[in-house]
């Protein structure tokens, strides 16, 4: 049995000014994530009749209207899972107390705020280390979707940070080792270094393409278009799990307000309904060549029932 889990993370617009560097906000944008592009991604579930994943950062969910938006969509069934307490991109930088701080106290504060305890967790910017994966461990977390072996996306995140040191700009992302470029495509329990296999947490990696390992996560498909991104699917038709990564600002344009953010985030110039049918026509493949939808969670538990893939 194949799988497919569509996550999305849950990112509010304050965090993609901090990775751009730009100042300017005003306070109706700061929750279009929560506001506006959830109710949208209910609708693309119900669309797709499909579970998701909500990667959610922890304190984005102390302000009330953004829990009780997020807790319709786990009553309807859907999985809220752990992005970090409160997103620092440089996590992996920090002391390992302060990992656990964001580890351990957003497993809490999701908890409290949503009634079911997250299994799951993926880490800011993708950014990983073996300290990191300790840290889940002793957590307990039970998977981590964190890994993204993808050269195309690590070029690009080079060159773009590199262009902004350049240019005098300071970003708060970082880069992870190229090292991660060598891991496992497919689930895997993580060993030391955790690029390699051993028996450690149980990782559910990003969405590649097979051999050109070009991204299969929503910026891409969003750039394709509909057709395109059929033809892509075709590269990971038959993965033991296709893990399809979105983000809240997927669902989201320019007509939203957000024009000062397309200079560094180009996909936001596409009509949020294109990029909504290209996400449903991508599921519509997979279904179709005998992938089953389920929330990450399940596609953890059944990689532990089943045994992983080689
Ligand atoms: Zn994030």
């Amino acid at each position: 049995m194949n799988l497919c889990s569509v996550s999305i993370d849950l990112d509010e617009i304050s965090h993609y000014f901090a990775i751009h560097g730009i100042d300017a906000q005003t306070p109706e944008l700061a929750h279009l994530v929560y506001d506006r592009a959830l109710e949208r991604f209910a609708r693309l579930a119900k669309e797709c009749d499909i579970p998701l994943t909500f990667f959610a950062v922890a304190s984005d969910l102390e302000r009330p209207e953004s829990a009780a938006a997020l807790k319709a969509m786990v009553e309807a069934g859907h999985e809220v899972a752990n992005h970090s307490l409160s997103h620092l991109y440089d996590l992996t930088r920090h002391a390992v107390s302060v990992q656990e701080t964001e580890v351990q106290d957003a497993i809490e504060l999701i908890e409290a705020c949503m009634g079911v305890r997250p299994t799951g967790f993926r880490a800011p910017g993708y950014t990983m280390t073996d300290e990191l994966m300790g840290v889940l461990s002793r957590s307990e977390v039970a998977y981590d979707s964190s890994v993204f072996p993808c050269p195309p996306y690590f070029g690009v995140k080079a060159a773009v940070l590199g262009l902004m040191r350049l240019r005098g700009r300071h970003s708060r992302s970082i880069l992870d080792t190229p090292k991660v470029l060598t891991a496992p495509t497919r689930p895997y329990r993580v060993g030391t270094p955790y690029w390699s296999r051993g028996e450690g947490m149980l990782e559910l990696p990003i969405q590649v393409v097979r051999k050109s390992r070009l991204p299969f996560i929503g910026t891409s498909l969003a750039l394709a278009g509909p057709t395109r991104s059929c033809w892509l699917a075709a590269g990971v038709v038959g993965e033991p799990l296709v893990n399809i990564e979105l983000h809240g600002v997927d669902l989201l344009d320019e007509s939203d307000g957000l024009a000062a953010l397309v200079p560094h985030q180009p996909d936001l110039k596409i009509p949020y309904q294109q990029k909504f049918e290209t996400f449903c026509a991508v599921v519509e493949v997979l279904k179709a060549r005998g992938h089953r939808c389920v929330r990450l969670d399940e596609a953890a538990e059944h990689f532990q029932t089943h045994g992983l893939p080689s």
